[in-house]
Formats: C-alpha cells, structure tokens, sequence
C-alpha cells in the first residue's frame, strides 16, 4: 500500500487536500467512528448523529468513485479512540506514508502524529485547503499586531478577494452594516415564516438514529426532529433554499428572537460548512450573486459575508493561535459549576427556557440565542469557562473545537481578557425585552432591578 488517507468525520470533500493524486490502485481511505468522539464532551445525540450519518453517506460517495474504504463502524470494533484505532490499523496494513489534513480540533494534532511516527510511516500532514484565509497567511496578518480585531481582518479579507469591492472602495460605500442588522419584530410577531427545507432522515441517517438512541440513551438531547443535510447534494440544496427564501431578509433580523421559532431567516448552514460539504467561498459567493442579481439587498449580504468571511475564518486563525493554553483561559477568575438547567431547560427566565428547550430539541439555536441568552448569564453568574466551553462543544450539531472555542471562551465569556471582543459586557434583561417576545410572559420583569419579580 502506497498511501493511507485518514479521513476524519468533519472532512468530508472529495475535493478535499487529501485526495489530491488519489490512486484507487495503490491507496486506500481509512475513517473511524471512535466512540471517544462522541463522548470526550457529553455530546447531544443529534450531534453524534450528524457526524456518523455524514461519514456513511460520504463513504457510500467514496465507493461510488470505486475507491477503496476501510471503515470501522460504532459497535463493529473494540476500539475506543481514533489514534488506537489506526495504531492497530497501520500495524495491520504498513503503508509507505499516512496522509492527514490538519484536524480542526487542537488535541487531534499530537495524538495522530505520535500514532503515525510510532508505526514508522512516513506523515504527510497537508493543510486544510476549506478555508479562505491560511493558517500561513493569517499568522502573517496577525504578525506585529498588538490587538486583532475583527474588522480590520474583514476588510483586509474583503480587499483579498475582492468581494462586494468597487476597486479599493466597499461597495454601497460602507464596510459594515452591523447597525442594519438589528431589527426586532412588532408585538404581533415575525409572521409567516419561510420554513426551511427538510431533510427526512433516510435509510442510513434512521439506523444511525436508532444506533445513538441504544447506545447514547443517557446523553443529552432529542432527534425526533432530525433533519440536517448530511450529503453534498442536500447541503447544496439547503444553500439554495436559503439563498432564495431567507437571505433577503436574514440581515434585517439577524439579531432578532421570537418564542419557538427556532429558524427565522437563518441559513441553518454551520452544521453542513463544518462537515466540509459545502465550501465557504461557495456559499458567500452564492449570496453576493443574489445581490448582483437584485435579488437580496446589501445589509442581508454584508452582514452574511461577513459571517463567513470575516468571523468564521478569524475565529479558526485565531484558535490555532492561541492553542493548546486558550481553553485554560479564564481572564476573570470564574469559578461557578454550570447551572443544571442548561442541560434540561427547566428554568422560569423565560428566554434561558426557550433557548435551551430549542438547544435540546434540535442541536441548534441561533447566534444571539447563544450569545445574548445562554453566553452572557453564564458570564453573569461567574460560570467557569471551560465548563461554559464544554456545554458548548456538546449540545450544537455545528460544533467543532476550532470555532466554537473562540466563540464560547473569547466572545461570550471574555476568558481570554479581551483577545475576541474589546471589552467584557452583559446586556440587562432590557436588551432581551428589546429583542425579542420572551419577557411578556415571562415571571421576572426585565423593569426592576430588586425584589422578587427582578429580572436575573
Ligand atoms: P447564520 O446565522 O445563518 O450565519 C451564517 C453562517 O455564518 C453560519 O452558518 C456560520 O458558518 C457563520 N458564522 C456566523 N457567526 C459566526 C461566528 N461568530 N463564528 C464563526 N462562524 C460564524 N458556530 C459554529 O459553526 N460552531 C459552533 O460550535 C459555534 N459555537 C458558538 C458558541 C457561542 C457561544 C457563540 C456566541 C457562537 C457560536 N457559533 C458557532 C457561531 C454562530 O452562533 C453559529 O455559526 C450560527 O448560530 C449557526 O447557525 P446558522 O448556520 O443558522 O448561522
């Protein structure tokens, strides 16, 4: 055997860095389902489930391209970590050289490696060719800078490559139209709501389902309403259906909550971009087309560009950064334990419940849900980071170390004393009643700050 190619269960693109000079001939493709993956954290069982139907979906599309696939499916091996698995795997098979693109999640790195070097193969480590700014070229841009900020690596992306740009100039005339982003809805409601498409789990998906169901049964969360892409060509379906019916409006009310309407206009496209099933530049250029088009205007585009250009790839830059120290990083001293009801949403603050019910429910909220309701009370109890971090890692099926720590540890807890956001802050119940519907029937009463009925 020439070459082995570790396929992990977030890299799943046959475009991918590790097929370049694939020879079904003379190489093979190896991927695990480790059952250590699924409980380093205690992982909600959508989450497990998205990542194992995934990996069989894309291992039916490896064999469709008649490559060869040696596959270790949950239940169907003794192992209980990846690196184990492939120490036996490599011992079995001796190949000249193992091939890995760099795992998105920092503790992967040295374990693979050291497996890897002990059999005596040569280790060709690629990089993750995903992503649209380098790991060469952000360390070159944070190069000499005291204090990276978001905006000035957005513009310098936007400059790159050249989208929304009129020569060196943004176009409409400004970079930024974060203060168009902040509509709430009227007291009588969102409306009628574009329902995103649905994915009714097939034949693999519901033998997984049932498999994590057995075999997860005291893990958190539910999968009755389980249905995420989990293929390229549903993911690629998803991204149209958000690109037609969502993205007009999606920058209006980006920042908006209304009770037990999970989706609003959000593109529901992290858990698909992080398996790999859809490329970033894709997507972004997916909405810039229906801007040139006059189809969505430019607040719903910029703000949408600037998700995936701007934050998504400073957030990874800067966790390979800060790693291995930054999930250690607790700049305020935190020391509280996670209150219980983040893992059964049985709480009267009514928009904790409401986020957290969805949370369980579906594996997803959005991201002022996760931000402005369940980040900042743990900031504002004291939570000790790495357990705020941890909760994170678990309960969203887009969850994948390298964008959820700096989200979780940096942006809402300021564990990492400013690195991510300039300056701690928790928004009063006030910004929550501004926002959304959830104080109304709420018992506490965002307009006092003592007594009984004072807002948490
Ligand atoms: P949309 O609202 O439709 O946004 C479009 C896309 O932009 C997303 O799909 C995502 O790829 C990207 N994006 C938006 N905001 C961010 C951000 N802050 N950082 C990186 N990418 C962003 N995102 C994850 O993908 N995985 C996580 O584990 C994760 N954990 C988070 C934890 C906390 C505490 C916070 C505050 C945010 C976290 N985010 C995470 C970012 C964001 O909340 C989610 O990407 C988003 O809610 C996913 O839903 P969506 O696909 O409908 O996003």
């Amino acid at each position: 055997l020439r070459n082995l190619v570790v396929v992990l269960g977030d890299q799943l693109d046959l475009d991918g860095a590790a097929f370049s000079g694939f020879e079904p001939e003379r190489d093979r493709v190896w991927m695990c389902e480790a059952p250590a993956e699924s409980r380093y954290v205690w992982s909600h069982k959508a989450r497990i489930a998205v990542f194992l139907s995934a990996m069989r979906h894309f291992r039916e599309a490896l064999l469709a391209r008649g490559w060869p696939v040696d596959y270790l499916a949950s239940g169907a091996h003794a192992y209980e970590t990846l690196a184990e698995a492939l120490a036996a795997q490599l011992e079995a098979l001796r190949p000249q050289c193992v091939i890995i693109v760099e795992p998105g999640e920092y503790r992967l790195h040295a374990a693979l490696r050291t497996v890897v070097s002990d059999a005596g193969c040569r280790l060709d480590w690629r990089a993750d060719t995903h992503f649209l700014c380098s790991s060469d070229a952000f360390a070159g841009w944070m190069r000499g800078r005291r204090q990276p900020r978001l905006e000035h690596f957005y513009r310098w992306m936007r400059k790159r490559t050249g989208w929304l740009m009129a020569g060196d100039e943004p176009v409409g005339g400004r970079w930024n139209y974060d203060s168009d982003n902040r509509g709430s809805f009227a007291s009588d409601g969102p409306g009628p709501l574009p329902a995103p498409q649905r994915f009714v789990p097939d034949a693999i998906t519901r033998e997984v389902l049932a498999w994590v169901e057995r075999a997860y049964a005291a893990q958190p969360g539910q999968t009755a309403a389980f249905d995420w892409p989990l293929t390229r060509d549903e993911a690629l379906e998803a991204l149209d259906d958000f690109i037609v019916h969502r993205l007009p409006q999606f920058g209006r009310w980006q920042d908006a909550m209304w009770a037990g309407t999970p989706w609003l206009y959000h593109s529901r496209l992290a858990c698909a971009l992080n398996l790999k099933l859809l490329n970033p530049r894709e997507v972004c250029e997916a909405a810039i087309h229906a801007f040139e088009a006059g189809d969505a205007p430019i607040e719903s585009v910029e703000g949408f560009v600037r998700q995936v250009l701007g934050w998504r790839e400073y957030v990874r830059g800067l966790y390979f950064a800060r790693m291995p120290d930054h999930l250690d990083d607790n700049a305020l001293g935190a020391q509280q334990p996670l209150p219980a009801f983040y893992w059964t949403g049985q709480t009267e603050m009514a928009c904790l419940r409401d986020a957290i019910g969805q949370t369980l429910r579906l594996g997803y909220a959005h991201h002022i849900q996760r931000l402005m309701v369940t980040g900042l009370f743990a900031l504002l109890l004291g939570v000790r980071p790495r357990a705020v971090h941890e909760w994170y890692l678990a309960v969203y099926v887009d969850a994948v170390e390298w964008v959820e720590a700096p989200n979780t540890l940096g942006m809402s807890q300021f564990a990492d004393g400013g690195v991510i956001a300039s300056k701690p802050y928790v928004a009063s119940g006030k910004y929550i009643e501004r926002m959304s519907n959830h104080c109304a029937g709420c018992r506490y009463n965002p307009a006092r700050a003592t007594g009984d009925a004072a807002c948490p």
